[in-house]
């Protein structure tokens, strides 16, 4: 069978080893295995939600309401917009590639910090699209300016908090990048992580409504992380009304499902789970910071719900990433983001006593 000639380019996204993976593998029971490669939350699914998620189990038979009504009332009054500014996907993911498909192909390119989450170039490639990257992990203004003017590309992604380097970039930065492009360039500023950034420090809160007087600029927002329900697939984009009308044109209906779309609204009405999500994260990123400092280790300070680890040439993130893994310990590598580095979701205080334990002892 001959492919399109598009595929040859894309590699596979390499999602976190599940658990069961390293049940099979290594033996370990299931309940032994800590699992801080996903950034999954990692209190748990919020009870009020499981229990939504139970009672609306005797509508499995039905489609779900594809207008999405409620959730989008729910997203609006949230953020302060009109539900007709709203897109919904199975996980902001989903709305990445309803703008991959909606605006590129062939002739196009898209423009990305060095490292930045996988899926932008992966949707764009697909289109046929030219991948451009700044010289930077960090979204330095000033290389984006440079490469837009030098390429032209067609989207521009933001990824603030950026994943999977967990440093954020500033409103004032996002609205300089912003306002050096063109109206044909859409700029992608993704939030998947915004919560963790906004509760730390002021200057890189971005709210949707900040970036609505723009035409050309979408925001994309997830459940999967502070909200706690990455196996629930919910993801939003905010936009101007012709942009995401556009956008509905790429979307199938029921793309999401009628237990999905139950959980996120219950999820959107729980501001406390989302504070003690970010409560526990913030006491327990100190450990990470302490124990790097303690053993001279270099890590970039985050503005998400995982912490990365930088290795100088003494440790290999590859041999760190497979020895913790026999221990049943799951993180992230990121030497195939050309990074000696190790990315760790910051788990509840007895999973990150269960990584501190056998990291010392690898590094021993
Ligand atoms: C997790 C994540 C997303 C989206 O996740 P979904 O589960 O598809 O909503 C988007 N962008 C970044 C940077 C992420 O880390």
């Amino acid at each position: 069978m001959k492919f399109n000639k598009v595929l040859e380019d894309i590699q596979l996204y390499e999602a976190g080893k599940p658990i069961e993976l390293v049940v099979r593998e290594f033996g370990i029971a299931p309940e032994d295995v800590v699992k801080l490669a996903s950034n999954e939350n990692p209190i748990g699914t919020n009870p009020i939600v499981a229990e939504t998620i139970m009672r609306n189990a005797t509508r499995a038979h039905l489609y779900p309401d594809d207008s999405m009504f409620e959730l989008k009332a729910a997203l609006a009054s949230l953020y302060d917009v009109e539900a007709e500014n709203i897109i919904i996907g199975a996980g902001s993911d989903q709305v990445l590639e309803f703008i991959s498909h909606a605006l590129l192909n062939e002739t196009s390119s898209v423009l990305m910090s060095r490292v930045t989450f996988a899926m932008y170039e992966i949707y764009a490639k697909q289109m046929g699209a030219k991948i451009v990257r700044t010289p930077s992990y960090a979204h330095r203004v000033e290389e984006f300016i440079e490469a837009y003017e030098r390429h032209r590309p067609k989207i521009i992604y933001i990824c603030t908090p950026n994943n999977p380097t967990g440093d954020a970039t500033s409103k004032e930065d996002v609205l300089r990048i912003i306002e050096a492009v063109d109206a044909d360039t859409l700029i992608v500023v993704d939030g998947a992580y915004m919560e963790y950034a906004a509760a730390k420090e002021a200057k890189y809160a971005i709210a949707p409504k900040d970036l609505l007087g723009y035409d050309n600029v979408i925001y994309l927002g997830t459940f999967s992380k502070a909200y706690g329900l990455g196996g629930m697939r919910i993801g939003y984009g905010i936009a101007q009304k012709s942009l995401i009308g556009a956008l509905h044109k790429m979307r199938p209906p029921f793309n999401v499902t009628t237990l999905s779309l139950a959980a996120a609204l219950e999820a959107s009405k729980d501001r406390a789970f989302v504070e003690r999500s970010i409560a526990l994260h913030q006491e327990q990123i100190k450990r990470y910071e302490a124990f790097a400092n303690e053993h001279a280790i270099r890590y970039i300070d985050s503005y998400t719900n995982f912490i990365t680890y930088l290795f100088d040439g003494e440790f290999d993130s590859t041999q760190i990433a497979n020895a913790l893994l026999k221990k049943g310990v799951i993180i992230r590598n990121l030497a195939s983001y050309g990074m000696n580095a190790i990315r760790i979701t910051i788990g509840t205080a007895k999973q990150n006593d269960t990584f501190f334990k056998y990291f010392k002892e690898i590094m021993a």
